[in-house]
């Protein structure tokens, strides 16, 4: 899937995302676990990167791993995230990025359930919901 990519300097970034927004999408910051909006949360409808919109996680694929970090099996689709090596704090981690904007969101792990035996550990602050019923048609333009 062809992606129109969306570039914006930290400036701009500042102005559009909260001060927690910020520092986890656009500084690979990590909120506190528990903290988030999300971790918790059941409801039914679609996450999407909380800095450019791009749909990423189902609710249907939302798991409690007890981490207090949303944690999905699966991403909407394959081609809305990127995957990066991360060596940071002595750690052998992937990363987890929005395609469309380089956000980080996360890590992904291999001790997740089935299907796919992934978990995706995401930083509420690094998504917005939406719920079902209130999605916007097709047709909508994205934010850019
Ligand atoms: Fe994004």
């Amino acid at each position: 899937m062809q992606h129109d990519r969306v570039t914006k300097s930290d400036e701009e970034w500042h102005q559009l995302l909260t001060a927690e927004q910020f520092k986890v999408t656009r500084k690979k910051g990590t909120e506190r676990a528990f903290s988030g909006a999300y971790h918790d949360f059941h409801g039914t409808g679609t996450y999407m990167c909380v800095a450019c919109g791009e749909p990423l996680f189902s609710s249907k694929a939302k798991f409690d791993s007890g981490t207090g970090w949303p944690s999905f099996w699966e991403v909407v689709d394959k081609a809305n995230v990127a995957e990066k090596s991360d060596r940071a704090f002595g750690m052998r981690r992937t990363e987890v990025l929005c395609a469309r904007c380089d956000s980080h969101l996360g890590h992904v792990f291999n001790d997740g359930p089935a299907p796919t035996g992934l978990r995706y550990c995401i930083n509420s602050a690094a998504l917005k919901f939406e719920l079902e019923a209130h999605s916007p048609p097709a047709s909508a333009p994205k934010e850019n």
